[in-house]
């Protein structure tokens, strides 16, 4: 019998495009491994929303593959799976979380103390890290630059195919995906995700067709307005590997292409977004201390404050800013916010609240089910102003002029914090200036309903002004 190759699943659940399966599946009968680690990541185990996205998409797996689930150090998990099934090599696709590098040379010491080979494939980005530098040979540390290197670098490989393979029918021992409590206990906070994604590589595919179809055209103007549906929202599919980077730009090539110049402006935004998560990883990879430590070390000085009451009614949506609120409720109930509300958000609590961004983004890192341990670290270190090429940190965003600007209508508004749907358009997103009729007739009783803001933005934006003046000094 010819012996069976391992392959390791991580964040790439999906048959298509994957090298490590492919060379697996030219080895001989495939082990289809996956390991719940919730101990080599340590304090970034996997958050609730992620879990549960992890469940639904392993169970999609399961249907097309007999999966070997196993929980446990990935690497002590592998060396047993070995001795069980005398695999003779080990395939697994590259990742950048900074525990991963030193995983992955222990995974590599336990295949060849077993006498398996170990092979290690990209695919989880489009560039690895080490390939883009500057002049210099340096890793970027600005995005503009970043981008057009990749760009030079020409198109994506073509793609790969499902490949045709065996899996492997001898025995090894496989927990049961129900016993590993990823879903919610009650209450069940996530009962209506299914309504809004469907995990797998066959939602991925179909949430990839449907942008296509009806968002892409709009992404150039729209992509900045929450209370249009035209963002692609495969954020999670990509984090978890349901669908490659490379499949995304193939896609959007091919449609700009058969378009005849109409999707031009629309695809090379689209892309460039892609490229905010390949700068993200590019970061993570060159500067592994992203996710806890500011990228500007001057900010380890930044008088933060603790404001436990300021961040519980952030966290609930109740700080009294709409935009803010629905935001927050659109995370709480769905698994994931939109991008433009990402940063106004995640600016009210660093600069209105002034507290410290790790605390937004560990909130993040529980509740989205794209949650991504480059693009979540890169994106709050880009508002709070400390991150490589942020936003400066006297920029403050308004929430009220970016209510008016990006929910005109105050529609979003509206779907995520109802008890304001009767304000007009004009008072939506600053409902403490509404005169009292008004109010009234819209059914909104302040501080019974609907909270007063947590801080008056105008007194919180002086504040974080004076807090950055104290650590200029120090840069
Ligand atoms: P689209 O606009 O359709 O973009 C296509 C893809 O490009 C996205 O799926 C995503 O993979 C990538 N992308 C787009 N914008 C960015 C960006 N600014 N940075 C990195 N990649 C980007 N994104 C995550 O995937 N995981 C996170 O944990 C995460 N945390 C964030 C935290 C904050 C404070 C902010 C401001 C942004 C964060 N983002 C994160 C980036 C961005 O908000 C999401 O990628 C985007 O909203 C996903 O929606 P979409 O798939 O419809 O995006």
């Amino acid at each position: 019998m010819t012996s069976p190759s391992l392959y390791w699943l991580r964040n790439d659940l999906r048959l298509a495009d994957n090298a490590a399966l492919t060379a697996a599946a030219a080895q001989g009968p495939i082990i289809f491994l996956y390991v719940l680690d919730d101990e080599t990541p340590g304090e970034w185990r996997l958050g609730g929303a992620s879990r549960w996205w992890l469940h639904k998409s392993l169970a999609a797996l399961g249907t097309r593959v007999p999966l070997t689930l196993r929980q446990g150090a990935a690497d002590i998990v592998i060396a047993e799976v070995l001795a069980e099934t005398g695999a003779t090599s080990v395939h697994f696709a590259r990742d950048h979380a900074p525990w991963s590098p030193a995983l992955e040379r222990r995974v590599k010491d336990v295949a060849e103390r077993a006498g398996a080979s170990c092979h290690r494939y990209g695919g989880m980005l489009l560039h690895e890290p080490e390939a883009i530098r500057n002049g210099s040979g340096e890793p970027y540390r600005v995005y503009t630059p970043f981008s057009k290197a990749c760009f030079a670098a020409g198109e994506p490989k073509p793609l790969r195919p499902v490949p045709s393979f065996t899996a492997w029918n001898g025995p090894a021992a496989s927990d049961r995906l129900e016993d590993w409590g990823l879903l919610p206990a009650k209450p069940d906070w996530a009962a209506d995700f299914p309504q809004y994604w469907t995990p797998g590589e066959a939602g991925a595919a179909a949430r990839l067709e449907a942008f296509i179809d009806d968002g892409l055209a709009h992404y150039a103007d729209a992509r900045d307005r929450p209370d249009r549906n035209v963002t692609s929202r495969l954020s999670p599919h990509l984090r978890f590997g349901e669908v490659s980077p490379a499949q995304c730009w193939h896609a959007v090539r091919a449609a700009q292409l058969a378009a005849g110049g109409k999707l031009d402006r629309a695809s090379e935004k689209f892309l460039k977004e892609v490229l905010w998560r390949e700068f993200s990883y590019h970061l993570l990879h060159h500067w592994p201390s992203l996710p806890s430590k500011p990228f500007r070390p001057e900010f380890e000085a930044f008088p933060w404050s603790g404001n436990p009451h300021g961040l519980h009614a952030w966290q609930k949506g109740l700080t009294g800013y709409p935009i803010v609120d629905a935001g927050l409720r659109e995370l709480w109930a769905t698994g994931i916010m939109h991008n433009r509300v990402r940063m106004i958000a995640a600016s009210f609590l660093i600069k209105d609240l002034l507290i410290h961004w790790t605390e937004g983004e560990r909130w993040f890192w529980d509740t989205l089910v794209d949650a991504d341990i480059a693009s979540n670290a890169a994106s709050w270190q880009w508002v709070a102003g400390c991150g490589a090429d942020a936003a400066p940190y006297f920029r403050i965003f308004n929430p009220v002029l970016q209510g008016v600007k990006f929910d005109p209508q105050g529609a979003y508004v509206r779907k995520w914090v109802p008890e304001l749907a009767r304000l007009p358009d004009a008072l939506i997103h600053q409902p403490w200036a509404a005169p009292a009729l008004v109010l009234a007739t819209a059914g909104v009783e302040l501080g019974r309903n609907y909270p007063h803001p947590v801080v008056d933005h105008g007194t919180a934006r002086d504040k974080a002004l004076a807090a950055f003046q104290e650590i200029k000094g120090a840069a």
